[in-house]
């Protein structure tokens, strides 16, 4: 008879993942998710946040969602789901979860412990692609930056997966990630892959984390 441990897992329910669809290029990001084995839902009202294990903020420009969301309370569920709930920002999303933005300074969820320095390439250099080396195995990854911030400081708890001159592009801190480029935009999907397992163990590593 076979060992229970040898025995083919059933495959786990997908996760479902939200992707705040006010403006910016949600739908690649939902289907960067789908491709990543999670159940992409676009959100578009504070209450659908309810309904979601995860979130994906997406680049765009982080005024104009400011102003979206300012509208309903949005501001509020959203700064409540960040809080607590897996979430991603990239590019403006990135912009939105910092603790401080610069250049010039607005408002943020002030969850993820860095100051964003917005658009802060200079015009020819705004958007490029590069490919570099990150933490993430499988070597050199594709990073498209359009008029991308900087993260130019991070605090305590914020794990740098790669970075640009000197400066990081992609990071982590708990439930947050955040990358300055748009990982949606190339067809590797590993920085997806890793926000879906990050949206998949988090419930389980809350848990531990509780009873240690
Ligand atoms: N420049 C935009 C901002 O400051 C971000 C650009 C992007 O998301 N691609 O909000």
């Amino acid at each position: 008879m076979q060992a229970l441990d040898e025995l083919p897992k059933a495959p786990a329910h997908p996760v479902r993942i939200g992707v705040l669809a006010i403006q910016g290029d949600y739908d690649a990001h939902a289907q960067a998710l789908r491709e990543a084995g999670a159940e992409p839902v676009l959100i578009r009202k504070p209450e659908e946040l309810s309904t979601i294990d995860g979130l994906i903020i997406p680049g765009g420009e982080s005024t104009t969602f400011l102003k979206f969301l300012e509208r309903d309370g949005f501001l509020a569920s959203l700064q409540d789901f960040v809080r607590h709930k897996p979430t991603f920002g990239t590019c403006a999303g990135c912009i939105l979860l910092a603790t401080e933005v610069t250049h010039p300074p607005q408002q943020s969820l002030g969850v993820l412990n860095a100051t964003v320095e917005r658009n802060a390439y200079g015009r020819q250099i705004d958007s490029a692609i590069q490919t570099s080396d990150t933490k993430l195995p499988g070597g050199p990854l594709e990073m498209v930056y359009i008029r991308a911030p900087r993260i130019a400081k991070t605090g305590d708890g914020v794990t740098i997966l790669a970075e640009r001159d000197g400066f990081p592009v992609l990071v982590e801190q708990g439930h947050i990630m955040a990358a300055t480029f748009h990982p949606e935009l190339s067809t590797d999907r590993r920085v997806h892959q890793r926000f879906v397992d990050l949206v998949r163990d988090w419930p389980s590593r809350q848990t531990r984390s509780a009873h240690s």
